[in-house]
């Protein structure tokens, strides 16, 4: 091929933007190759290795010849885990069955699948923003229009019943929810909670609710819209292994909603990727059937992102006119960066600076549609937080 002839992108990709949280990890990973000693706060990835017990199982399950194709939706028996983990504290007749969930390529697979399935051209998708950059673009890349709805610094950035339907119009379809949140941390209490799934049921709009994160809370477990939701019928909830059992790489997520509309998202499924990789459906069908091993191995994860969230947020404290926001959940800090309100982008300068000078890998807000902000990973070693963290004051206090 010629180097360098042209190309031009599709209608489908033209608005695409890059994910920043990727390129700010590729960026980190270019400075480390050059020889800059550099601590990637960049990645929202848990550094722990996958549980020993959940790789033993996957061992056995190639040795046992789960190595052909599967059922598109996957295996029967993680669907049927998966549906009675989203049954465990449900006490209304709508029970979840096999029927209702389709297991895909990791959690962003499911959330591009429903968004795909469900949104089209002159729908509108509100998002409570700041959200998980992937957001804006699966909807637009469905040829939707995701508008924005910025939360409350005050509160965490959660957004209300009355911002909601501020921005709602007759074109509104969905709703992208996503408790424990990345990249505020924010969770949603149960009330909360019921109040927009009860406007969402009001008003027909279909609820995408992202639980990647439900398992990492602090102090109180989060809830599942699964469980607050007035009617499970106008409903997807979309989970994974990524997260809560640092199974980032083994790429299994799922949906669970209606089975009418997991049969469209089966037969889409069908005709991009077919199934998740059958030995990691058998990892995950591990990592939520054998329990004992399981809440271990998340109770001590869970732990240590605590500590290292207190170690960090101590650290930022020491600087009052560092705006943190104390998250209760996932594992990111989100602050306000120096600048913010007189400059464009202050997120983006602040990043750069801190890479640039101080060997500090973050992700500028604008990835969330917040571009006065950044946000900080502390899935980390801890000291190489608290390190960081001890240069991001300084460099805040260089720059105010
Ligand atoms: N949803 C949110 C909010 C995330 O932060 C991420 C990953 O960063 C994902 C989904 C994707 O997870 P998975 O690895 O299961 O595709």
């Amino acid at each position: 091929m010629t180097p360098g002839s042209e190309f031009k992108p599709s209608a489908n990709v033209a608005q695409l933007r890059e994910s920043a949280t990727i390129a700010v990890s590729q960026k980190a990973k270019a400075l480390k190759a050059a020889g800059r000693e550099i601590i990637d706060l960049g990645a929202g990835e848990p550094d722990f290795d996958t549980p020993a017990f959940i790789k033993v199982a996957a061992q056995r399950a190639i040795d046992a010849g789960a190595t052909k194709y599967t059922a598109v939706d996957g295996i029967l028996p993680l669907r049927e885990a998966i549906a009675a983990e989203a049954n465990r504290a449900w006490k209304g007749s709508e029970k979840v069955t096999a029927a209702g969930v389709v297991v895909s390529t990791g959690s962003k697979q499911s959330l591009f699948n429903a968004c795909f399935t469900l949104f089209g051209p002159g729908d509108e998708v509100l998002v409570p923003t700041p959200a998980w950059t992937s957001y804006y673009e699966m909807v637009s890349l469905a040829r939707a229009t995701a508008v924005p709805v910025t939360g409350n610094p005050d509160r965490g950035f959660k957004v209300s019943v009355a911002m909601l339907e501020a921005a709602a119009t007759p074109r509104t379809k969905g709703l992208m929810l996503n408790s424990p949140s990345n990249p505020t941390g924010s969770v949603y209490s149960p009330d909360e909670l019921r109040a927009i799934l009860t406007l969402a049921h009001e008003r027909g709009w279909w609820v995408l609710s992202d639980e990647i994160y439900l398992r990492i809370a602090y102090g109180k477990a989060a809830t599942s819209s699964l469980d607050e939701a007035p009617s499970r019928d106008r409903l997807v909830v979309i989970n994974g292994v990524a997260k809560a059992y640092a199974m980032t790489g083994w790429r299994i997520g799922w949906s669970i909603t209606t089975p009418k509309l997991a049969a469209a998202m089966t037969a889409f499924q069908s005709h991009t990727t077919s199934n998740a990789a059958t030995v990691s459906q058998h990892a995950a069908l591990a990592a939520l059937t054998m329990r004992e091993d399981a809440d271990a191995a998340v109770s001590s994860m869970v732990a240590q992102f605590e500590k290292r969230r207190d170690a960090a947020l101590a650290i930022l404290r020491t600087e009052p006119r560092i705006n943190v926001l104390a998250p209760d959940g996932a594992f990111y800090l989100y602050l306000c960066a120096p600048g913010a309100g007189t400059t464009v982008d202050a997120g983006a300068a602040f990043a750069a600076h801190l890479l640039e000078k101080s060997g500090v890998a973050i992700v500028p807000g604008s990835a969330f549609y917040t571009p006065d902000w950044v946000r900080v990973s502390y899935a980390a070693d801890q000291a190489q937080v608290e390190e960081a963290m001890r240069r991001l004051v300084a460099a805040f206090r260089d720059l105010v």
